[in-house]
């Protein structure tokens, strides 16, 4: 029975950087990275769009090989085609993500941490010495690994979670379906990424072009089944291509959940922490979970280090990793989410009347403090939704 200190389960960006993190903390100790899949970063089920800011904590894009495409503006589509430019939303890049995966996990392994990859955790159950054993299947065999903590970062489905006890239910309206084909010979902004809202096309979420390169870009869309007309994701995804990109080669297909909920109450047991979207520490506003994802690793791994030299894995001290989130970035999840509810509100007719208003800004003057103000003066009905940000 092979005795590890930190038994991270699932090598997407949470779980590698939680390995990498806590091998680096305390380099003494012995951090082993699972991943069920044949090949970490395999297969693609993202948009692979992140933020300049979020991403250079953990890894430098220029010149990277794992970047597919710069991005520098965002373009907002209402519901009735008009376009919004906005002047200032940042440095964006669109990932290469089965090779950025692989970089977090080779960054892992170049700490000193075991990367098992074609390795599935699928048990999980405490015993009496105060460890975690963890039934692992890997080409056939079964090994159980016993462990002082174990980090799960295994995604939407996380069964770490359910083994632990942990409370990780998501209500159906705050589950959202995705999906996506990459399309290739289209005629779009390579450097921009364009969201289209409307209820007729994504219920409940939003759809996207996401360039991979000139002509080829991640085209998909999210939305909650509850509000659909009783067709799914791709049935909608289909519809929408089949009126913008008509001729465009479908040369790729993903689907995927995305949880745009809050935090879960608590992500940590005696001896476990869980991470990324296992925990819903995805923006509900945006849906975006990869940054997100990779700063909850880094909590838990350092955490685990921590907790482990003071010789105290329990459930207290262990709290320490959701203090740290939320003052990170769960408390401002909270927000964004009470913001969602709100504009869940809106119709399509609002979306488009909204953009004629934002519209009637210069475009070098169309930054989003601008916006907001001139939305709020125009449509006071935005006036409850600004107020969910402070209360
Ligand atoms: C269609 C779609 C588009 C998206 N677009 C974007 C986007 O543009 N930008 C963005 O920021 N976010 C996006 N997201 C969300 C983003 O993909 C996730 O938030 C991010 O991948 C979360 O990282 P994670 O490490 O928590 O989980 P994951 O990346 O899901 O990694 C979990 C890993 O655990 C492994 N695993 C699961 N169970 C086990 C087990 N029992 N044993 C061993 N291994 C296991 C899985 O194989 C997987 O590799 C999108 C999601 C979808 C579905």
């Amino acid at each position: 029975m092979p005795n590890v200190d930190v038994l991270v389960v699932g090598a997407g960006p949470a779980g590698s950087v939680a390995a990498w993190h806590a091998k680096q903390a305390a380099p003494e100790l012995d951090v082993v990275l699972l991943e069920r899949d044949r090949a970490v970063g395999a297969p693609v089920r993202c948009a692979e769009g992140v933020g300049d800011a979020g991403l250079r904590e953990f890894a430098n894009p220029d010149r990277a090989d794992w970047t597919s495409r710069r991005i520098t503006s965002v373009i907002f589509q209402a519901p009735d085609d008009t376009e919004v430019a906005l002047a200032d939303c940042g440095l964006g890049w669109i990932l290469d993500r089965t090779r950025f995966d692989a970089y977090l996990a080779a960054q892992a392994a170049a700490t000193g941490a075991a990367v098992l990859v074609g390795a599935e955790a699928t048990a999980m159950t405490r015993n009496g010495d105060g460890r975690w054993h963890v039934r692992v299947m890997e080409r056939g065999n079964e090994t159980v690994y016993q462990a002082r903590v174990v980090v799960g970062a295994d995604g939407v489905e996380t069964m770490v979670g359910r083994w632990a006890g942990l409370d990780t239910r998501v209500p159906s309206r705050d589950m959202e379906s995705c999906a996506q084909y990459v399309l290739q010979g289209i005629d779009f902004d390579p450097d921009a990424i364009y969201l289209q809202f409307s209820d007729a096309i994504a219920p409940g979420g939003y759809a996207w072009i996401f360039p991979k390169a000139v002509g080829v870009a991640n085209v998909g869309l999210g939305l909650v089944a509850l509000k659909t007309d009783g067709r799914n994701a791709r049935q909608y995804l289909d519809a929408w291509i089949a009126r913008r990109f008509p001729n465009g080669a479908r040369t790729g297909y993903t689907v995927g959940g995305v949880i745009v909920h809050t935090t879960i109450k608590q992500p940590y047991a005696d001896g476990v922490m869980i991470a990324g979207d296992a925990a819903h520490m995805i923006n509900p506003l945006s849906g975006g979970g990869i940054n997100n994802a990779m700063k909850a690793g880094r909590l838990a791994g350092c955490t685990a280090a921590a907790a482990i030299r003071e010789r105290d894995t329990s459930e207290r001290r262990l709290s320490a990793y959701h203090k740290a989130w939320m003052d990170l970035l769960g408390e401002d999840h909270l927000k964004y989410y009470r913001i969602k509810q709100a504009l869940e509100h809106m119709d399509d007719a609002f979306y488009n009347s909204l953009a004629r208003t934002v519209n009637g800004i210069a475009p070098d003057k169309r930054t989003i403090g601008r916006v907001f103000t001139h939305a709020l003066i125009r449509h006071p009905q935005l006036i409850p939704v600004a107020a969910r940000f402070f209360v």
